[in-house]
C-alpha cells in the first residue's frame, strides 16, 4: 500500500492497536489513523490486572498507555460489528461505516468460559480487575480454576490479600509453560504459602448460577469458596469478521509479514501464524503482540519490501515473590540446565534445550537483558564479533 494522505483504520484498543499507531508514523504513513476500540477506556496495559491492581498496590488509573501519536484519532465505545472487503468498510455497532484505505485487525482476545452464567468471574479487562479487587477485600476463601501463568497470578494476589485460595486444574499446574522443574518450584513456593493446589484430570463443573459458589472436580470433590475465577485460556475476538473468510475460530492467519490480504493486517492476541503440521497457532503474550504490531504496520507500508517478521517469544510471571522471564518456548521432552544460581534459592539463570539443543532460556528475580537471554534460547543470533 502507498502511504502519503490515505487513510488506515486500527481496529482494537489496546497493545497490539496503539504499537500499530507509532509503528505506522515511524514507517513514515503521515495520513489519517484511526483507532476504532470498543472499551469504555482509553487504552491500557492489562498484566498489572492480575498483579498490582489485583493486590491494591497500583490504582486503575496506573494502567493507561500514554497518548496515541499525533494525527491519530481514538474512537472509544466504537465497537466494529463486520467488515465489508469489497467496499472498505468497517461497519460499526451501532450502524455507521467507517471507510478505509490500509486495516490493521487488533481484536486482541477475550478469556475462556467454562459456563454462561454471568457469576462466572474472570480477570480480562480493567472492570473484571477492579471488581475481583473489591470482591477480594472481604472474602475468605477463593477457588481458582486453571493453574497457568494467570490462575496462578491471581491465586497469589489473592493469597496476598489474606485470601484462602485453591487452585484446581486437570493437567499438572504451570508444566506446560515453564516445564517440569521450573514449575514445581513455583508451585512448591504456592503451597509454602499455604495454597492448595488440586489436580484433577476430568476437569471441573461450577456450582450456582448467579453467583458460583464453588466447583465439583470430575472425582466429584466439592470445593466451595466466596469467590471462583476461571483462567483457562482466552478465545481471538474474530466473530466481527464473520462472511469475510479472514477469520476462522482459532484466529486470524496471517503471512510471514503479519499480512491479511495486502491492504489488511493482524496483530497481537488474534493473529495466528503458520505452525508446521499442527496448523496456524496464536501467541498470546505481549511482547508478542508488540513485535507483530511492528511488522504489521511494516507491511501495510512497505509492502514486500517489508522484513519477513521473525517471531522472538518472550513472557513474564510475578507470583509468589517470583518474577520469571522466559524467552523462548519450554516444549515438550526439554531438559533445564541451570547456568548460574539456584532454583532452590529463588535466583537463577536458566537454559533449556531439546535434543541438545538450545530452544528457551529464563531468570528467576534476576535482571539480565532480553537480548541475552534470546541469544541463549537461540530465538537471536548472537552478534559477531
Ligand atoms: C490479566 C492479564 C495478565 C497478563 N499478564 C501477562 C504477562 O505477565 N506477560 C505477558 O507476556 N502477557 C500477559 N498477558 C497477555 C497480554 O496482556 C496480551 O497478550 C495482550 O494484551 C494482547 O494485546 P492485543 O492488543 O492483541 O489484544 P487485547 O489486549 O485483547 O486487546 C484487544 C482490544 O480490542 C478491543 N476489541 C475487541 N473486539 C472489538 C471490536 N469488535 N471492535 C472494537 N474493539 C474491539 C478489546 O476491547 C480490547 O481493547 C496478560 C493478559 C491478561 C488478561
Amino acid at each position: 500500500m502507498r502511504s502519503g494522505r490515505r487513510e488506515i483504520v486500527v481496529v482494537g484498543g489496546s497493545v497490539a492497536a496503539t504499537t500499530a499507531c507509532d509503528a505506522l508514523r515511524q514507517e513514515g504513513h503521515d495520513g489519517p489513523i484511526t483507532v476504532l476500540s470498543e472499551e469504555a477506556y482509553a487504552p491500557y496495559v492489562r498484566p498489572p490486572l492480575s498483579k498490582a491492581v489485583l493486590k491494591g498496590t497500583e490504582g486503575a488509573e496506573s494502567v493507561f498507555m500514554s497518548a496515541l501519536p499525533a494525527g491519530v484519532t481514538l474512537r472509544t465505545g466504537a465497537r466494529a460489528a463486520s467488515l465489508d472487503t469489497a467496499r472498505r468498510r468497517v461497519l460499526l455497532a451501532d450502524g455507521e461505516e467507517v471507510p478505509y484505505d490500509g486495516l490493521v485487525l487488533a481484536t486482541g482476545a477475550r478469556a475462556r468460559r467454562l459456563g454462561t452464567s454471568l457469576g462466572e468471574r474472570v480477570v480480562r479487562d480493567l472492570d473484571d480487575a477492579l471488581a475481583l479487587r473489591d470482591r477480594l477485600a472481604t472474602a475468605r476463601s477463593a477457588v481458582i480454576v486453571g493453574g497457568g501463568f494467570l490462575g496462578m497470578e491471581i491465586a497469589s494476589s489473592a493469597r496476598s490479600l489474606g485470601v484462602e485460595v485453591t487452585v484446581v486444574d486437570r493437567d499438572p499446574h504451570l508444566v506446560r509453560q515453564f516445564g517440569r522443574d521450573l514449575a514445581a518450584r513455583m508451585a512448591a513456593a504456592a503451597t509454602a504459602e499455604g495454597v492448595r493446589l488440586v489436580r484433577d484430570e476430568d476437569g471441573v463443573e461450577l456450582l450456582g448460577d448467579r453467583e458460583i459458589t464453588g466447583v465439583r472436580t470430575g472425582s466429584g470433590a466439592v470445593h466451595e469458596a466466596d469467590v471462583v475465577i476461571t483462567a483457562v485460556g482466552c478465545r481471538p475476538n474474530v466473530e466481527w469478521l464473520d462472511g469475510t473468510g479472514l477469520a476462522t475460530p482459532a484466529g486470524v492467519t496471517v503471512d510471514s509479514r503479519c499480512r491479511v490480504r495486502p491492504d489488511i493486517v493482524a496483530a497481537g492476541d488474534l493473529a495466528a501464524r503458520p505452525h508446521g503440521p499442527a496448523g496456524p497457532r496464536r501467541t498470546p503474550h505481549w511482547a508478542n503482540a508488540l513485535d507483530q504490531a511492528r511488522s504489521a504496520a511494516a507491511a501495510l507500508v512497505r509492502g514486500d519490501e517489508a522484513p519477513v517478521h521473525r517471531p522472538r517469544p518472550f513472557f513474564w510471571t510475578e507470583q509468589w515473590g517470583l518474577d520469571i522471564k522466559i524467552a523462548g518456548e519450554i516444549r515438550p521432552g526439554t531438559e533445564l540446565s541451570v547456568l548460574d544460581g539456584s532454583l532452590r534459592d529463588a535466583d537463577a539463570l536458566l537454559q533449556w534445550t531439546l535434543d541438545g539443543r538450545p530452544v528457551a532460556a529464563g531468570t528467576v528475580n534476576r535482571r539480565v537483558p532480553v537480548g541475552r537471554l534470546h541469544r541463549l534460547a537461540a530465538t537471536e543470533p548472537v552478534p559477531a564479533a
